[in-house]
């Protein structure tokens, strides 16, 4: 049993990791703010007396002893960190500084949440974890791309410089259960709007591209990557299967049975044309880990969560 803190765990992902890590008899700590998670996503847990939650803005200092830390906490969807841009940067910079100098104190072993966004809008097709990535430092996504991007950097310097047992994985678009409704990501507003009856929201002309990895294989190769020795990472951790915005669209109308119409709205700033991971390095360094679950099986799993909160 080991003591693990969990920082965003009242958020999409940061709930799945609290349920699993408690599953496996684990002792769970989850950290939260609540400006985008919800008691909802953990109330389940609250019983458990293994489990505790603690509000708190991670952009202030936090002592506590554990044996490790998953920094999960951040906003991701686009419509929330450009809601409060510089508390977006702050969160990632001043927690990653916080976290990491618990983790140093302590002894700790500390995973960074980091995202695809650290490439931008990439040129290199599919993304390896050595591409450095086109992000432009001044424009809308700056505040979460750059965040993230330091952190990262952080990350690596208090490893070389403290010698700060430290990892990181590079997450690309992740769905599930425990979404927030109004989470403003595609996948969410999708399916809300093909649940309701409402027009379904194209940005630009909706043949950008993005791979969608459901919840539960990110989890995998989450606890894998932090239980794996003499290897800090980045590594990517993503679904390969690509798609159009347009063909996620026809997919979810079909499972729906839904008669929404597409309209289409114009593409934000420097939104990625394409996104896929290069997993070769997640598959050598997580014993073959990759991400099993369909776009089509995730999704049917998604609509039925959808369908019973809203
Ligand atoms: P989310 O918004 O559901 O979860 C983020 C959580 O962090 C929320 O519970 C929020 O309340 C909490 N939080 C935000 N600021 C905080 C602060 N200052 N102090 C304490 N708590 C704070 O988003 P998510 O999709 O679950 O993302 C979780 C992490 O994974 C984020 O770091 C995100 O950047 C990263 N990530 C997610 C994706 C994805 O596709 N879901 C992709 C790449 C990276
Ligand atoms: N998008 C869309 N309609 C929406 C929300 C998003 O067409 O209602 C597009 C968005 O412009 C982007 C893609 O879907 O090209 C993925 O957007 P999301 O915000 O989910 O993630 P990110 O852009 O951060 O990958």
């Amino acid at each position: 049993m080991k003591r693990i803190l969990i920082t965003g765990g009242a958020g999409f992902i940061g709930s799945h990791l609290c349920e699993r890590l408690l599953r496996e008899g684990n002792e769970v700590i989850c950290l939260d703010n609540f400006f985008t998670g919800n008691k909802q996503n953990i109330v389940h847990l609250m019983d458990n007396p293994y489990f505790e939650l603690i509000r708190h803005d991670l952009t202030n200092p936090f002592m506590i002893e554990v044996d490790q830390i998953y920094n999960f906490a951040c906003p991701a969807s686009p419509v929330h960190y450009q809601y409060n841009p510089i508390k977006t940067i702050k969160t990632s910079v001043m927690g990653a500084i916080n976290m990491l100098g618990l983790a140093k104190r302590i002894k700790a072993r500390i995973l960074q949440a980091s995202t695809s966004e650290v490439y931008g809008d990439p040129e290199v097709h599919p993304q390896p974890e050595t591409y450095w990535g086109n992000v432009n430092p001044l424009g809308d996504r700056s505040c979460y791309d750059e965040g993230k991007r330091c952190a990262e950097t952080l990350f690596m310097d208090y490893h070389l410089q403290n010698n700060v047992d430290a990892k990181i994985i590079r997450i690309f678009n992740t769905y599930g259960p425990n979404m927030n409704p109004n989470d403003g990501r595609v996948v969410s507003n999708f399916i809300v709007q093909a649940l309701k009856g409402e027009d379904i929201t194209i940005f630009g002309d909706g043949k950008q591209t993005r791979s969608f990895q459901y919840v539960d294989d990110l989890v995998e190769g989450t606890i894998r990557m932090m239980n794996t020795d003499d290897f800090m990472g980045p590594v990517n951790l993503g679904n390969q299967n690509e798609f159009t915005m347009l063909q996620l669209a026809e997919n979810i109308l079909e499972i729906v049975g839904s008669k929404s119409k597409l309209v289409f709205k114009p593409l934000p700033q420097d939104d990625p044309r394409q996104r896929q991971p290069d997993i070769s390095l997640a598959k050598a360094k997580l014993d073959g880990w990759e991400a099993k679950i369909t776009l089509e099986e995730g999704l049917k799993k998604t609509i039925t969560y959808f369908d019973s909160i809203i």
